[in-house]
């Protein structure tokens, strides 16, 4: 239990309402307890009238009475009853809710370190199963606890009352029942978990089918992939069977007790009545009942411990998710405008988890309004330095400084917000085109978004889809060639308006031509602010104010083009290779 306290926050944001369903659950099974009384009465009043009869029409109206308490109390129960689950189960309804939104901020906040570490359906699973099975201890089981012992403090109580020896031969059974249900359950769960996990495999294997279904068909591995999951589907068919069998189990054994305790009232209760130990014959009528209202509750004592036993486990999982420190924040929140001034010094970068060193000694200082273009082969440190400037990971040593202020001390949102970032590898959402370019500023209107996408050339291949801006793209929509997609990752940049822009690599899939248009649009816009540009081809960094050619980690040249072209070097061959390449077109 000491994982599921983490929820008590909850618990006590909520008392109010946990508190009234609780005192409803007792009223519940106090009423509850009067129909079998008054069944017992009937039964009492029907075996007097054999041996003692009064006249037809009295004993009629002791059985109407009766019969109207009955159906009166089961009224109140009923109503009750539904109080009951509207309130504790809603309260557990509304933790989940909770606990679900406390998660996802968290998961929100963690770095890409976090993410590289842990798994998608990992993530997902603690959002959705694992939250699940905690709602179950904040509801079901709580309910089903406080159910279960007012019930048997009450029963018991006034069973004892009555016929004390019976009492305790007809709870006999009982122990037994609750024992083997909580060893089912925990059968039965364990069973369903790996069904369950059989079930997240045969989705990633669909979903990795469909999404590679070009590959798959062009290389005509059709029959290996259809093979691969019947193999996974009859794997996961036999595993469900098997939980099939288990939960079979569940209410034989469960009837055979409850029968095996009725047999003893009967058996019993009949050789008490009839050696006068017993004064009524209504109570062996009652005892079944009893016995029957107090089954359901014996059994949840088994099934609610192996329910808060998982909850347990799987609060634990959520626990440690939700106990991962934020590695990347602010130390002093400055929130200053951002000019764009930016200065490395002295930056080193290391993998911590590939133990790469991905960045040496890198130094250097970029005026407002400059641009700066770093070239070099895969692998060199491009995609690092530019992850640094928007904070993504932070250095290892060294200090990056944006208009001359600790980068470390500025607001991480502000920060962000004032960059333009168009990733290596664009991600584009299942959404459409006009949502995806204003991604970043919700209430663009429609001439900023036509504005933006013009500026990067895409304008043009937009409006020849049928739909225009309206294009869904993705799963459920078109798909775009690589060169579309970085254009408008691009349009999705530059409709911010932002300070500093960061281009990775973005020009890689488009032809030449549209690429010195985009730089050119680029060069007005981003007169004043400041731009780094990745790439790995001289004609999208020759025009840069400063361009840092990198090796390994280590900036080997800088300067400007024409000064680079003549030093012998990394720069001069690369230039020559492409012109050659060029040439050969
Ligand atoms: P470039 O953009 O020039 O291709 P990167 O900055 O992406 O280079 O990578 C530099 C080095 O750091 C490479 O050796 C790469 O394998 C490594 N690297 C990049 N990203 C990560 C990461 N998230 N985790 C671990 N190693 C990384
Ligand atoms: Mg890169």
């Amino acid at each position: 239990m000491k994982e599921l306290s983490y929820l008590n926050k909850y618990f006590s944001k909520y008392k109010r309402s946990v508190i009234f369903g609780v005192i409803i659950v007792i009223l519940a099974k106090i009423f509850s307890l009067f129909p079998p009384r008054l069944i017992g009465d009937v039964v009492t009043i029907v075996a007097n009238q054999l041996e003692n009869p009064v006249s037809v029409s009295v004993f009629k109206k002791k059985i109407a009475l009766k019969i109207i308490f009955i159906l009166f109390a089961a009224i109140i129960t009923g109503i009750f009853t539904f109080l009951m689950r509207q309130t504790l189960i809603n309260v557990s309804r509304y933790i989940e809710f909770d606990l679900k939104n406390e998660i996802y901020e968290h998961y929100q906040k963690l770095s890409l370190n976090f993410y590289k570490k842990n798994r998608t359906g990992d993530l997902m699973s603690r959002i959705s199963e694992d939250v699940g099975k905690v709602r179950m201890y904040a509801g079901p089981a709580l309910m089903y606890t406080i159910n279960t012992i007012t019930l048997f403090i009450v029963i018991i109580f006034y069973m004892y009352n009555k016929a004390p020896l019976l009492t305790l031969y007809t709870i006999l059974p009982l122990p037994i029942l609750s024992i083997s249900i909580y060893f089912l359950s925990k059968l039965i769960n364990k069973q369903s978990t790996i069904v369950q996990k059989q079930l997240s495999a045969l989705s990633s294997l669909a979903q990795e089918i469909f999404s590679g279904i070009r590959v798959t068909k062009s290389y005509v591995v059709e029959d290996k992939m259809r093979n691969d999951f019947t193999q996974y589907s009859v794997s996961q068919m036999k595993k469900k069977l098997n939980l099939s069998k288990i939960q079979a189990f569940f209410y034989p054994l469960m009837l055979f007790l409850i029968g095996s305790s009725n047999l003893i009232v009967i058996y019993i209760g009949g050789k008490q009545y009839i050696s006068g130990q017993i004064p009524e014959l209504g109570i062996i009528a009652e005892f079944i009942i009893y016995v029957n209202m107090l089954t359901w509750p014996v059994a949840s004592i088994g099934w609610v411990t192996s329910l808060v036993q998982e909850a347990e486990a799987s609060q634990k999982r959520i626990n440690e998710f939700l106990k991962q420190k934020v590695d990347i924040s602010s130390t002093e929140n400055l929130l200053s405008n951002i000019d764009g001034k930016i200065c490395f010094k002295n930056v080193y970068m290391k993998y911590e988890d590939t133990k790469i060193m991905a960045l040496k000694k890198i130094s250097f200082t970029l005026e407002i309004g400059k641009t700066l273009a770093i070239i070099g082969k895969t692998g060199s440190g491009k995609s690092t330095i530019l992850e640094l400037v928007g904070r993504l990971h932070d250095t290892t040593n060294g200090t990056i400084e944006i208009d001359d202020i600790n980068i470390q001390k500025l607001d991480l949102q502000n920060l962000r917000n004032s960059i333009g970032y168009v990733p290596q590898d664009p991600f584009l959402f299942s959404d459409s085109i006009e949502n995806n370019i204003k991604f970043g500023k919700k209430d663009a209107i429609c001439d900023e978004i036509t504005v933006a996408a013009k500026k990067s050339a895409v304008h043009n291949d937009i409006i020849k889809f049928k739909d225009g801006y309206r294009t869904v793209l993705g799963e459920r929509g078109i798909t775009l060639s690589g060169g579309q997609k970085q254009r408008i990752s691009i349009a999705r940049a530059l409709i911010k308006n932002p300070q500093i822009l960061l281009l990775d690599d973005c020009l890689s899939a488009v032809d030449t031509e549209t690429e010195e248009v985009i730089l050119n649009n680029l060069k007005s816009i981003m007169e004043d602010k400041t731009t780094i540009i990745a790439s790995h081809r001289i004609s999208s960094v020759k025009n840069a104010d400063k361009i840092l050619v990198l090796d390994n980690g280590e900036v080997v040249q800088q300067g400007k083009h024409f000064e680079l072209i003549k030093q012998d070097g990394v720069y001069k061959e690369l230039f020559k290779k492409q012109l050659k390449d060029s040439d050969k077109l």
